[in-house]
């Protein structure tokens, strides 16, 4: 699939690209041979004039002659012109053929007026030539046609190096954006194939997590049924089945928070709210619990007010998150402390335990979804390894980070750090 998209996308690429450059390459040479030709033509012309300049009209009382002894390229009389013309004729105002240098012409003028180009066989050879006929005056009355033609091979000979050029250069800089196609393709298919891969994974882990209760559901269920069985037996099984059916909720619970806020929340959702007074209520609420369990709670918040544009129920869950973490790694007789101070424009929320601590090989992993230290006491304890991958997508989500230090057995730090005065919506 990523191959063929890949493939796709370099395809497309070269097509592009590939249309751009003929489109470049067909323009530049049609203008570069218009404009040489154009050159030429002016060239043509000026030697047409420089040529007329020399006729001269002859009156004998009734009788007009032309005298062309003076024309250059026609005239004996004339000065050589230094020029590549091939022929020059000239026709009297009856087109008929008064006198011509070069190939035996027509008699009579039967060309068009203007520029043409010519086909003529030369030695087996197709050569190009262009031709000017144009009618000459002299003093408003028509003197006769000048006809002159030169060889098209100073125009030719740069247009096919120009058209070698672009015969060879474009295919290979097609070649060139092809591989450069294949290789931006791969680049723009690596987020998606690593997040394929993440998606992936995550299906993989999510149904692995629920194979395992719905396993002990089933066994369970097929004990209770069977017979004979007592009442007692019963009971405990679907005592288990609840529980275990009361475990799988809280996993779908969470996998569905973690697909429903992946990437951004709108804007509206968040509020400005005194996080000093969150906090303030989620610590009375592990109090009570703490004494219960043997464990020292100290809630560590500044008493003025502290505000910030936040979620409140996702910063409560993400701070749960955490105190849920440290009150099931820290057993009876260890202390927990919850703390929040600002710092310059930024909050930090700290909570740190006493607990067992996380090896320094786990701590990069942690973060990641269903990564459990120890797989066993952790499902024993009731975790999926969730638990922090949703701290990090809240907190990711109101623009924070949030970090960890750990010594094993002697504690462990989380802290979160949100912006200040920050627009949420950005
Ligand atoms: P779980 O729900 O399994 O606790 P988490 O994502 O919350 O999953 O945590 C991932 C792992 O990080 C846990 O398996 C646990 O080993 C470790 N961990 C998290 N918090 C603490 C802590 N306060 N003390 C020791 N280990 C912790």
């Amino acid at each position: 699939m990523f191959v063929s998209s890949r493939l796709n996308l370099a395809r497309w690429f070269t097509l592009s690209m590939g249309s751009i450059l003929v489109v470049f390459a067909s323009v530049l040479y049609t203008r570069e041979a218009r404009d040489r030709l154009h050159v030429f033509d002016q060239a043509l012309y000026s030697t047409g004039q420089v040529v007329a300049s020399g006729a001269e009209e002859i009156v004998y009382g009734d009788i007009r002659q032309i005298d062309l002894e003076n024309a250059p390229l026609l005239g004996s009389d004339s000065l050589r012109l230094d020029t590549d013309i091939l022929w020059a004729r000239w026709y009297t105002p009856n087109k008929q053929l008064l006198q011509f240098m070069g190939d035996i012409p027509p008699h009579t003028l039967d060309q068009d007026l203007g520029f043409q180009t010519l086909m003529v066989s030369e030695a087996e050879q197709l050569d190009r030539l262009r031709q000017l006929t144009v009618p000459v005056y002299r003093e408003g009355r028509l003197l006769g046609y000048l006809q002159l033609a030169a060889s098209l091979d100073p125009v030719e000979h740069p247009l096919q190096e120009l058209r070698l050029f672009l015969v060879l250069g474009v295919p290979i800089t097609l070649i060139v954006i092809a591989g450069a196609g294949w290789i931006l393709g791969g680049m723009a298919m690596q987020p998606i194939r690593l997040s394929y891969q993440r998606l992936q994974q995550f299906t993989a882990d999510a149904s692995h997590e629920l194979r395992t209760p719905l396993a002990a559901i089933v066994s369970n269920a097929q004990v209770a049924l069977m017979e004979p069985v007592s009442l007692e037996e019963q009971t405990a099984c679907l005592k288990i089945i609840s529980e275990v059916s009361e475990s799988m909720g809280d996993l779908v619970e969470r996998l569905l928070f973690l697909a429903r806020y992946q990437g951004d929340v709108p804007s509206q959702v968040f509020q400005t709210l005194d996080i000093c007074h969150l906090l303030a209520s989620i610590g009375a609420d592990y109090a009570s619990q703490a004494s219960g369990l043997g464990v020292q709670f100290e809630a560590d918040l500044p008493s003025a007010p502290c505000h910030l544009q936040a979620e409140p129920d996702l910063l409560r869950q993400a701070v749960v998150n955490l105190l849920d973490n440290a009150f099931r790694y820290t057993s009876a007789g260890g202390t927990i402390r919850l703390s929040c101070r600002g710092q310059g424009s930024w909050l930090s929320i700290q909570v740190h335990d006493s607990g067992i601590g996380i090896a320094a090989e786990d701590l990069p992993h942690i973060f990641e979804r269903f990564y459990r230290v120890n797989k066993v006491r952790s499902r024993h304890s009731g975790g999926y390894g969730l638990g922090l991958a949703i701290v990090r997508q809240i907190i990711d989500l109101h623009h924070g980070y949030v970090t960890v230090s750990s010594i094993p057995m002697k504690g462990t730090q989380f802290e979160i750090r949100l912006p200040l005065n920050q627009a949420m919506a950005s």
